[in-house]
C-alpha cells in the first residue's frame, strides 16, 4: 500500500481539510484520514491542495488543431464549422494519433485524468472506409493510453448534413451510412480493442483494461434522424453505457427541428429512448422550459462547455434552471479553445451572472462536483471523481504558493478553486494511484513539443 500525504485536501463541500492520508492499493482508495499532521513514513508528500481528478466529458481532440487560428474575421457558429471541416479533413490515423497524443497530454497537465472524447471523424475523407474501420477511433484510443489519461470513446453516429438533407464534402468521412452500419462497427470497435491489447500492439487499446470504456452518441437532431436515434439509443441502453448527444446549441437547430418535426431536438431524442441516468446533453444552450424538465425528469447531465460556448457565439444556458430541474451539471473543454477545467467551472456561475444580474446562482462546491464526480459519472467512471474509500486513485494536486492562489484560506477552498485557480497550478496528477504529471512536467512526455510538430503537420483551419 502506497500513502499520499496531502497538506490540504478537498473531500467536497465548501472546505478542505488538513492532513489528509489517503491509502491506494493497486489502482483503489483504500483508506482516507483526515487530520494527519505529521506525514507517516514512507508517505509521497503532496503540498498545496489535493482534489478529485477532473473529468472532461465533452472534448473533440483534433480540434486543437486551430486554437487562435479561427479568430479573425467576422462570422457564427456556422462559418467556424466550415474551417472545422478543413482542418477535419486533413485527418489520417497516423497524424491523429500524435495530435490526440499532444492534445491529451495538455488534458493531463490541466488536471484531467478522465475524458469524454466524442469522437466522430471515422472514415476516409471521401467516406471510404480504411482497411481496419476503427482505425480512427483506435488511434485516439491509443493516443489517451500513452499519455495515461481515462478514456471513453463515445463513438458518435453522425448520417446527414442537417435534417433532410445530404452529407457535404467535409462531412463525408463522419458517416457510416446507415445507424446498422454504425452498430456494425462499434460492435467491432468493442471486439478489436480487446483484440489489439491482447495482441501487445504499441496501438493497444482495451475495452476490458483499467483505463478505457466505449461510449456511444447521437451527434445531433441535425445529423441523426429520429428512427436513427432509436438504434444508437438502443445500442447504447442494452449495453449501459454513456450515451452523449449535442443538444439545442443554436437557435437554427431548434428551429429546423420544430419545422420538420414540430418537436425540439430534446423531445426527439426522449421518443427515441435515449434520455435517462446514463444520458448527458451537450451545450443545451437554447432549450425550452418543455426540454428543461425533461431532461431534469430523467435525471440526465447536462455538459455545459462555456469557453467553447462564448468563443462560437453560442449563447448562455440556463445552468441554475437545468439544475434545480434535476439535472446534473458536468464541464467539457469541446472545441480546446481552452483546456481549463476550473476556467469552464467558473464560466458556469459567471456567465450567468452576466445574463441574470445576480451573484451566486450556484455554489462553488457544486460546481467543483461538475468538474469531478459528474463528469466522470457522465463519461461512464463513476468510481471517479471523489477522494473517497474505494473510488479509483484519481487525483490532482495544485501548488497553492504560486501569485494565483497565495493567501486562500482553507474554510472557502472550494471557492478559492473554483474562482482563482487555473490550469497552470496543477503540479502532480495522479491516476490509478501512479504519477502521469509530476512537479508540473508529464513524466514522459513533452506536451508542448508535441503540439508544435502534430498541429504543424495538420496546419490550421
Ligand atoms: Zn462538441
Amino acid at each position: 500500500m502506497t500513502d499520499f500525504w496531502c497538506e490540504h485536501a478537498w473531500l467536497g463541500g465548501e472546505e478542505a481539510y488538513a492532513g489528509v492520508v489517503i491509502g491506494v492499493e493497486g489502482e483503489r482508495i483504500v483508506t482516507v484520514r483526515v487530520g494527519v499532521e505529521e506525514a507517516p513514513e514512507g508517505a509521497v508528500l503532496l503540498s498545496g491542495l489535493t482534489i478529485p481528478g477532473l473529468a472532461n466529458a465533452h472534448s473533440h481532440a483534433f480540434q486543437r488543431a486551430f486554437r487562435g487560428k479561427t479568430e479573425v474575421g467576422r462570422g457564427t457558429f456556422w462559418t467556424w464549422r466550415e474551417q472545422m471541416y478543413a482542418a477535419a479533413a486533413r485527418l489520417d490515423p497516423d497524424n491523429y494519433f500524435a495530435l490526440a497524443r499532444a492534445t491529451f497530454g495538455e488534458m493531463a497537465l490541466a488536471g484531467v485524468t478522465g475524458v469524454g472524447e466524442f469522437h466522430y471523424v471515422h472514415h476516409a475523407p471521401d467516406g471510404t472506409l480504411y482497411a481496419d474501420p476503427n482505425a480512427m477511433g483506435a488511434a485516439v484510443i491509443a493516443a489517451a493510453a500513452e499519455v495515461g489519461i481515462r478514456i471513453t470513446l463515445i463513438d458518435a453516429c453522425y448520417l446527414h448534413g442537417g435534417i433532410g438533407e445530404d452529407l457535404s464534402a467535409g462531412q463525408r468521412r463522419f458517416s457510416d451510412g446507415t445507424a446498422e452500419r454504425w452498430v456494425e462497427r462499434v460492435d467491432a470497435l468493442v471486439d478489436d480493442a480487446s483484440r489489439r491489447a491482447d495482441s501487445g500492439s504499441s496501438r493497444s487499446a482495451s475495452t476490458t483494461g483499467s483505463t478505457v470504456r466505449i461510449g456511444a452518441a447521437i451527434h445531433s437532431a441535425r445529423a441523426v434522424a429520429p428512427e436513427e436515434m432509436a438504434v444508437v439509443a438502443g445500442w447504447a441502453n442494452e449495453r449501459e453505457v454513456p450515451l452523449h448527444a449535442h443538444v439545442s446549441e443554436q437557435p437554427a437547430e431548434n428551429e429546423a427541428c420544430l419545422a420538420a418535426y414540430g418537436r425540439t431536438p430534446t423531445v426527439l431524442l426522449g421518443e427515441a429512448g435515449a434520455l435517462g441516468e446514463r444520458f448527458t446533453a451537450i451545450h443545451v444552450t437554447h432549450p425550452t422550459d418543455v426540454d428543461r424538465d425533461l431532461l431534469g425528469g430523467a435525471g440526465a447531465t447536462v455538459c455545459l462547455c462555456p469557453t467553447t460556448e462564448r468563443n462560437l457565439a453560442d449563447g448562455i444556458g440556463p445552468a441554475s434552471e437545468l439544475r434545480r430541474a434535476g439535472a446534473r451539471l458536468a464541464v467539457g473543454s469541446d472545441s480546446q479553445a481552452v483546456i481549463d477545467l476550473f476556467e469552464e467551472a467558473r464560466a458556469i456561475e459567471l456567465d450567468e451572472r452576466l445574463a441574470r444580474l445576480e451573484r451566486g446562482n450556484q455554489d462553488a462546491a457544486a460546481l467543483l462536483e461538475a468538474a469531478t464526480a459528474n463528469g466522470q459519472r457522465a463519461i461512464g467512471w463513476p468510481e471517479a471523481g471523489a477522494i473517497e474509500r474505494g473510488r479509483l486513485a484519481d487525483f490532482v494536486n495544485l501548488a497553492v504558493d504560486g501569485v494565483r492562489l497565495a493567501g486562500i484560506a482553507p474554510e472557502t477552498a472550494a471557492a478559492s478553486l473554483v474562482f482563482a485557480a487555473t490550469a497552470a497550478d496543477v503540479t502532480n496528477v495522479i491516476v490509478g494511484g501512479k504519477f502521469i504529471v509530476r512537479d508540473g512536467a508529464h513524466v514522459s512526455i513533452d506536451v508542448a513539443a508535441e503540439l508544435r510538430s502534430s498541429i504543424g503537420e495538420i496546419g490550421g483551419a
